[in-house]
């Protein structure tokens, strides 16, 4: 080996050994064998073969990827080795510094395993496989404040290769693998150590982190300590609070803190899927598990038989329910980018939400009942960009779901529901990144009584037209104040949700 690496290093000889066939197995094989043997954390036949590797992908030729994995026994093998022959350099008992070599190791490799297939080809998907995001979050938290020479490359290629892979299917599953590496860590040392992260930091912080903290698989991965020592959230160590960055990071970090606390309310409450009778005529609010399903859409629930024959006869289901079967046996051959889990857990935020923001929304619904009488509207939940404040929108206006859509459907079902309900049904759009996508999905909230809803009406009415509504924005705030008072009282809110008590 060390031969081969002699004549690598002339550079007369060096392309003459790039180009013959095999050289690459032959050094992949020799290194196979250290990476498999326990003992050789520091062999110098690794330090051998990553010094190929480095000279091999920085002389111009594009590394052959195939011959290094298929010495080493194969693309599967290949990354299994690799991550876990970097673990157990980064897990060394505490102290150990990281040296010179590791910086080599780890340059060589990230080189190889970016900048050889893009990122994209089948290498990348063995990496992912194997464990790839934990294993560079950890190598990120090794390498947050080292000034050894090429240890700020190292940092660059693992936030570039994560923030690449996050922007471009960020999957819950590799974002939580990331979290549980201590990505909290990397992220708040490398902002006070390196500004040259600035730009990968801002991508993380603005976009990529927040609209994951919608997902249970995420915030399970954050509501987590490292070990016993370290808990993820908070840290926030006072040089940090002086960088341009930290804004962001205060902003992410609340939104976090806020929805692991439902999250952790979501997990101890007892039932939280509450669904109504479909029938709108009915008034009926209980445990799904305790309504009959349509059995050929399976999309609607009644109470009892006489309310699925009164909607199906008097309210027309029986004219949209082979649309909305059709739309079912449609979906069901796409695959579903959100676990069980986390559907579930979006509508318990969405209601959680939706309770917390009402009396902002029943002043905005009074505007828009008031500017536009006798139109529907539905309340916009976008939580892209992690939370914000919900918007009232026409019915009809982006982003509800448009009619080449196959959701479109049901979203019309949902609208003709709406109508008939007399405000017992609350149309909700919900915005959240799916994949590469932002996804629109219905979760419409029920409430056994219209009190609420006339109630805001009737306020609505009380403006005189062409009045300033801003000089009524007080005495507007204070009526919806009793009404939500009145509404408690009666107990409206409650079979709605079995309310998730989350503490301040
Ligand atoms: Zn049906
Ligand atoms: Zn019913």
């Amino acid at each position: 080996m060390k031969l081969i690496i002699d004549f690598q290093g002339n550079s007369a000889t060096a392309s003459l050994v790039s180009e013959t066939p095999g050289v690459r197995a032959v050094i992949a094989r020799a290194w196979g064998v250290y990476l498999n043997d326990e003992r050789n954390v520091d062999e110098p036949g690794v330090a051998d073969a990553i010094q190929f590797i480095n000279r091999d992908t920085q002389s111009g030729h594009p590394p052959n990827i195939h011959e290094y994995t298929e010495g080493v026994g194969g693309l599967d093998r290949f990354a299994v080795c690799v991550l876990y022959h970097i673990d157990r350099v980064l897990r060394r008992p505490h102290g150990y510094p990281v040296s010179n070599t590791t910086v080599f190791l780890l340059k060589g490799l990230l080189r190889l395993l970016v900048e050889s297939d893009d990122g994209q080809g089948p290498l990348a998907t063995a990496l992912l496989t194997s464990g790839i995001i934990g294993t560079i979050t950890l190598v990120l938290c090794s390498f947050d404040a080292s000034t050894l020479e090429g240890a700020d490359d190292v940092r660059k290629r693992c936030f570039n290769l994560l923030t690449r892979r996050f922007d471009l299917s960020p999957s819950y599953p590799s974002l939580a693998e990331s979290f549980k590496s201590n990505l909290v860590h990397a992220i708040t040392t490398c902002a006070q150590n390196d500004l040259r992260m600035d730009d990968f930091l801002r991508t993380l912080l603005q976009r990529v982190l927040p609209r994951s903290l919608i997902s249970h698989t995420v915030l399970s991965a954050i509501d987590r300590p490292v070990d016993k020592d370290t808990v993820l959230l908070f840290p926030q160590p006072d040089p940090f609070r002086d960088s341009e960055l930290f804004q962001l990071w205060d902003r992410f970090n609340k939104t976090a803190l806020r929805n692991v606390r439902i999250l952790q309310a979501y997990n101890k409450a007892v039932s939280t899927s509450v669904l109504g009778c479909d029938n709108m005529k009915c008034e009926q609010i209980r445990r799904k598990n305790e309504l009959m399903r349509c059995s050929s859409c399976r999309a609607i629930y009644y109470c009892s038989t006489a309310c699925q024959a009164l909607d199906w006869y008097e309210d027309g289901h029986r004219d949209v329910c082979s649309h909305l079967r059709n739309l079912r046996l449609e979906f069901a051959a796409e695959p579903e980018t959100l676990s069980t889990r986390d559907r579930s857990f979006l509508h318990a935020l969405v209601h959680y939400d939706y309770e917390r923001t009402l009396r902002r929304s029943c002043v905005d619904k009074i505007g828009f009942i008031r500017q536009n009488p006798g139109e529907q509207f539905y309340l916009l939940f976008d939580y892209t960009r992690g939370f914000e404040r919900p918007q009232v929108r026409p019915v009809g206006s982006p982003p509800d779901p448009n009619p080449s859509e196959g959701s479109a459907t049901q979203w019309a079902d949902q609208i003709a529901r709406a109508a008939r309900s007399g405000g017992r049904l609350n149309l909700v759009v919900v915005l959240v990144a799916d994949g590469e996508h932002i996804s629109r999905r219905m979760v419409p909230v029920r409430s056994p009584t219209s009190a609420l809803h006339d109630g805001l009406s009737q306020i609505a009415g009380r403006i005189t037209s062409g009045a300033d509504l801003a000089a009524f924005t007080p005495r507007i705030m204070e009526d919806v104040s009793s009404l939500l008072r009145e509404r408690k009282e009666r107990g409206d809110h409650r079979p709605v949700w079995q309310r998730l008590v989350v503490p301040e």
